[in-house]
């Protein structure tokens, strides 16, 4: 253990600390980035027995990941009823439902692995601050439970159950929503399945040496048949054309005591604008989530009314995001693939992304997920 630490997040940050890679290795797959997306790539890949390294240039969880709220949700970043727009009902009702799954498998690994990363499984609620967003919410409520999704249309009143202030209109509780500290996640998956990982190892770059890939950092590599790269907001292949880079904000007030007064549940609110905040309870402590910091004290106050709200820490990071909401997952040049632009529900997209890459590495044909996510949409085409 070191006691430096590159991550953001000071409340529950990965503590486990990792060698760095020194000389000539091997393995079969070479995983680069210890983010959510790459070490689900090489937790499903050391399970299917694969000898897997993973290099990360900074720290197990020092991206998007070890900053993240965690929140669990379905889909890939947006409502259903948008997604049907986007993808096609049958498509969109696929995604649903795998990612309505994918929470219960996190849930199972947790369980299975005995990792402390502080799950909750206390639903979250879509919020409406007006009439228009009601509307939203009531389409998106019969929408889901055409395809057996459950969800509960709430009254202003109903919402005040959950969060005291609330202030609004209505909104859509999601049951089986739940929590995670990502960064604890992951590293409890590197310990518990024993995955061999590298800090402070940046990936300069590859070449192809008599039939393997050679994967370079400055001090040293590793020989492997395939590589995944991993690395979320990083240029990589020219992806980074097909996204934009967002960057996300926690504030976390200072531990109060009376916190079951504003959070009589510890559910997770958020609102419907496209840049959404998130509040929620968490370890005692108030808490609101931004996309960047801007009109961080007035929310502090409309979110908050009346609570003496003093703040404790800030913490954030980019993350990457496709316009059709899609992560990039899939291969880019022989025997090199992608897992990026994990997106807003980035933390079940890349549970989900290292599940089907590894599949599709074990031998299965690309299904309806790898074919949405495929960088061919993009017009890359492997060579
Ligand atoms: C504040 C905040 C709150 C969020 N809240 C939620 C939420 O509630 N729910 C949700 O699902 N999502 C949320 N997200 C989004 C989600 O966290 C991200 O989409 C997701 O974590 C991205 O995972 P990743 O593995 O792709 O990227 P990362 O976690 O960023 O991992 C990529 C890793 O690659 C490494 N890397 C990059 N280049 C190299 C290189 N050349 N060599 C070696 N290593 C390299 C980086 O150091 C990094 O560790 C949030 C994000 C933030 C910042």
């Amino acid at each position: 253990m070191v006691a430096s630490c590159v991550q953001s997040n000071p409340l529950w940050p990965a503590r486990d600390r990792f060698p760095k890679l020194e000389g000539k290795s091997a393995a079969d797959i070479v995983v680069i980035g210890a983010g959510i997306a790459g070490m689900s790539c090489a937790y499903h890949l050391s399970s299917a027995g694969y000898d897997v390294a993973v290099l990360e240039m900074d720290e197990l969880g020092s991206g998007a990941t070890g900053a993240s709220s965690g929140v669990l949700y379905y889909g890939s970043g947006t409502n259903f009823v948008p997604a049907i727009g986007l993808f096609g009902r049958e498509r969109a009702a696929l995604l649903w439902k795998e990612t309505a799954e994918v929470i219960e498998d996190i849930a199972r690994t947790i369980a299975e692995h005995g990792i402390s990363c502080g799950l909750t499984r206390e639903g979250a609620i879509m919020a409406a601050k007006t009439d228009g967003e009601m509307e939203l919410i009531r389409r998106e409520h019969a929408a889901l439970e055409e395809i057996g999704i459950k969800t509960t249309v709430l009254t202003a009143a109903q919402v005040a159950e959950y969060y005291s202030p609330s202030g609004f209109l209505g909104g859509l509780a999601f049951g089986t929503c739940g929590q995670i500290h990502p960064g604890l996640f992951i590293q409890g998956l590197a310990r518990s399945a024993g995955i061999r990982l590298y800090e402070n190892s940046e990936v300069t770059g590859y070449r192809r040496e008599g039939g393997k890939i050679v994967v370079s950092t400055k001090a040293g590599s590793v020989s492997c048949s395939k590589a995944i790269y991993a690395t979320n907001a990083q240029p990589c292949f020219g992806m980074e054309r097909h996204f934009r880079l967002e960057s996300s904000v926690i504030i976390a007030g200072e531990p109060v005591a009376d916190i079951g007064r504003v959070w009589p549940k510890k559910t997770i609110i958020w609102t419907m604008e496209e840049r959404y905040d998130l509040i929620y309870p968490q370890e005692g402590r108030l808490v609101l989530e931004l996309y960047r910091l801007e009109g961080r004290e007035q929310k502090l106050r409309h979110y908050y009314p009346g609570v003496e709200f003093r703040i404790d820490k800030t913490w954030g990071k980019a993350w990457a995001k496709t316009s059709d909401f899609m992560p990039i997952v899939g291969e880019v040049e022989r025997d090199v693939y992608v897992a990026i632009g994990m997106g807003d529900q980035g933390i079940i997209m890349g549970w989900l992304a290292g599940r089907k890459l590894a599949g599709l590495m074990g031998g299965k044909e690309p299904d309806w997920f790898l074919d949405l996510a495929s960088p061919k949409r993009f017009g890359h085409v492997r060579t």
